[in-house]
């Protein structure tokens, strides 16, 4: 988890690590009739640091596995298209009476630094942690205009700019320091609307304890979110159709307190089908705005090609 890694192991070493986890390694080779396999498994243990020999196992106890979180909503999704009309002050304002920690702002048109630098403005004395960027390529915005953007509004960790001439992913540096300031991902084709979301892909996996402890309960991608789409309205997630209600008559804590805006929040890889089988579940983020069934909320992402009964990806 501390090194954003993953490790395949085979089944059988899981069990030896789950069943047999309070045996010592002499009970555990006499359990398996002293097997040398059992010598390969804990010398890929020890050779990965993923674990290491001690006569004192009870210093070690096993890792917490409780998630909290001090917000009531911790991350957001801004739709913007050339219709969009949306008081970003206003719609910045609720996010923070609400905790919220992380904002995504996706433009599916062109729009040039100017207007970005404006919608930010009022983000720069906001307690924001981070700001991604969805921003289209173009005559309003070339990769020098958007790497300065990235420099001079601090909160900004990553932009993606689509519809660029190349496909590339690069650290925006400091000028005249080797110190990144984000990260800048160059995407060949257009993102034009809320369907091009939903993609599952190791790209995209979430390899940290955060993540992890989160998926055991609930949904890694719609759990404390809120989104409002190009057209004002206000979703758990911009993809999804539901609304409960247009931005401009309804506060975004007035929508959260309807029935239903939470309904998808538990729903955790443990119960999705096929994903509850899949060795990715607890690293992977989840979508129930495209999924296989649209009639089973539980059904598979619609958007993942991974088969974990046969362990491959049929288009990766
Ligand atoms: S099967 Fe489910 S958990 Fe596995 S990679 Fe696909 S979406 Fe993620």
């Amino acid at each position: 988890m501390q090194r954003g890694e993953i490790k395949l192991i085979p089944n059988s070493l899981y069990t030896i690590l789950t069943e047999h986890q309070h045996q010592t390694y002499s009970e555990i080779q006499e359990v398996y009739d002293y097997d040398e396999t059992l010598d390969e498994y804990f010398e890929f243990l020890v050779e990965n640091e993923l674990g290491f020999w001690t006569d004192t196992p009870e210093f070690f106890p096993p890792l917490d596995m409780t998630w909290q979180t001090y917000s009531s909503i911790n991350n957001a999704i801004i739709d913007i298209d050339a219709a969009s009309t949306h008081d970003f002050k206003a719609i910045f304002a609720q996010l923070e009476e609400l905790g919220c920690d992380h904002i995504q702002l996706r433009y599916y048109t062109d729009v040039s630094k100017d207007t970005l630098e404006h919608h930010l403005e009022s983000t720069k004395r906001s307690r924001f942690k981070s700001i991604e960027l969805v921003v289209k390529y173009g005559n309003l915005l070339d990769i020098p205009a958007a790497e300065a953007l990235v420099v001079s509004n601090a909160r900004i960790h990553k932009l993606v700019l689509h519809g660029a001439p190349e496909s590339d992913i690069r650290p925006v540096m400091k000028p005249g320091t080797d110190f990144s300031l984000g990260q800048m991902i160059l995407l060949t084709y257009e993102i034009t609307s809320a369907d091009h979301c939903g993609v599952i892909d190791p790209f995209y996996f979430s390899i940290d304890t955060k993540t992890m402890t989160e998926s055991h309960q609930f949904n890694t991608c719609l759990n404390k979110k809120i989104g409002i789409d190009a057209q004002g309205e206000i979703k758990n997630c911009p993809s999804l159709t539901e609304s409960f209600g247009n931005i401009a008559q309804v506060s975004l804590h007035q929508a959260m307190l309807q029935k239903d805006f939470k309904k998808l929040w538990e729903i955790n890889k443990n119960q999705v089908e096929i994903c509850k089988d899949c060795e990715f579940r607890h690293i992977c983020t989840d979508c129930r705005a495209f999924i296989q069934n649209p009639e089973n909320v539980y059904s598979k992402p619609s958007k993942c090609n991974y088969d974990p009964y046969t362990a491959s990806w049929s288009n990766p």
